[in-house]
């Protein structure tokens, strides 16, 4: 497309997308009759004008060194036309204009040791946050545990045999920015934060670390006649936001950091209504460099899920029609309460945050 016609980037600096779309994308924009699945991993998508295009989705890690972007890219300039995109999932996708295309590419992209699939009623790709590249929040390797859980999903990755598909997302930090899914692994912090009284007087902006707390835990303090803070512990949620500011609040530890295994998110409201996923699994031990324990869990709820869901019921739409009661009876999960927020004393607790009144 002439550089005339391209929009200018938007506010984040996201450029024209136009410029790097297939031209069977950009000559049949908004004009596609029918799309569908020839085998797992290929989507075929047909436009009104009879035009066809092919796409291939593969797996990657998301956080990608050179050396494989640049094989990804020379596979995609070799057998894909030379246009690539990446999906939210950190999948990559090829897209050809040629059925002959499909096989030569799937071959080229399995014996450089990429694995084809994640589309359909398959497990797509774990969606995964990685605070370590990005933010400043105490959180955990999620990208460890999305490359030891798909190694032991893979079969689920690459066959379309899941009722529905099934979204896993990782957050690495109780904020949760990986959002809903139908099976989320989050961190869990599971005490208040431990303090370095010596450092916090020569490393925090104490005002700062005061506002940052989402439940008012936190107080300036004296301590051996120096500036320091304290958090009431009764109050304190465990959540990590004052380590930002302020990382002389140590909250991860390798005894007391925790997964939660949470289950039924979904963000779509395009079958069927939107719905906040619930804890089903917690204080998980946070166990690398595999975590048994956890994949475990997951591989507990896809195999029941398989075998009880009907089919094209997501996790959440099961786990309507079953029940909660019988969704612990078939998994053998234990139901604790543990699971229940009551919100007994939040009242207070919220209404003296910074952030929240009412
Ligand atoms: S999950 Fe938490 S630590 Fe990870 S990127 Fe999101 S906000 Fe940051
Ligand atoms: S910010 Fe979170 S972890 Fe820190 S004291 Fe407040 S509730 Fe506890």
């Amino acid at each position: 497309m002439a550089k005339k016609e391209m929009r200018r980037p938007i506010e984040s600096g996201c450029p024209d997308g136009f410029q790097y779309m297939h031209p069977v994308m950009v000559k049949n924009f908004s004009q596609w009759k029918w799309h569908d699945h020839p085998r797992p991993g290929v989507l075929r998508h047909v436009a009104e004008s009879g035009d066809a295009i092919w796409t291939v989705r593969a797996g990657t890690q998301r956080i990608l060194d050179v050396f494989t972007l640049r094989t990804l890219c020379d596979i995609g300039d070799e057998f894909a036309d030379g246009h690539v995109r990446f999906t939210i999932r950190s999948n990559i996708e090829y897209m050809v204009d040629g059925e002959e295309k499909v096989n030569p590419l799937i071959d080229a992209l399995e014996s450089a040791g990429f694995v084809v699939g994640g589309t359909g009623n398959s497990v797509a790709m774990i969606a995964h946050t990685q605070g370590w590249l990005h933010c400043d929040i105490p959180g955990t390797d999620a990208s460890g545990i999305v490359k030891s859980m798909m190694d032991e999903l893979i079969d689920e990755f690459k066959n379309c045999n899941m009722p529905n598909r099934v979204h896993i997302t990782t957050s690495c930090c109780q904020i949760n920015c990986g959002g809903q899914g139908d099976i989320a692994i989050n961190v869990q912090h599971t005490k208040p934060p431990k303090i370095n009284h010596d450092l916090v007087a020569n490393v925090c902006e104490r005002p700062s670390v005061v506002a940052r707390c989402p439940v008012a835990a936190i107080r300036p303090a004296q301590v051996n006649g120096k500036p320091t803070l304290e958090v009431d512990e009764k109050k304190c949620i465990c959540c990590g936001a004052c380590y930002p500011p302020c990382p002389p609040m140590q909250i991860n530890d390798p005894e007391h950091t925790k997964l939660a295994i949470w289950v039924g998110g979904n963000h779509s409201n395009a079958r069927s209504k939107p719905s906040f996923q619930k804890l089903v699994a917690s204080g998980i031990p946070n166990n690398p460099p595999r975590w048994p324990e956890a994949t475990a869990i997951v591989k507990k709820i896809l195999n029941t899920y398989k075998d009880d869901a009907r089919d094209w019921e997501r996790i959440n739409d099961w786990i309507d029609r079953i029940g909660w009661s019988r969704f612990f009876e078939l998994t053998g999960l234990a139901f604790t309460k543990y699971h229940i927020d009551h919100w007994r004393g939040s009242r207070k607790s919220l209404n003296s945050s910074t952030h929240i009144r009412f």
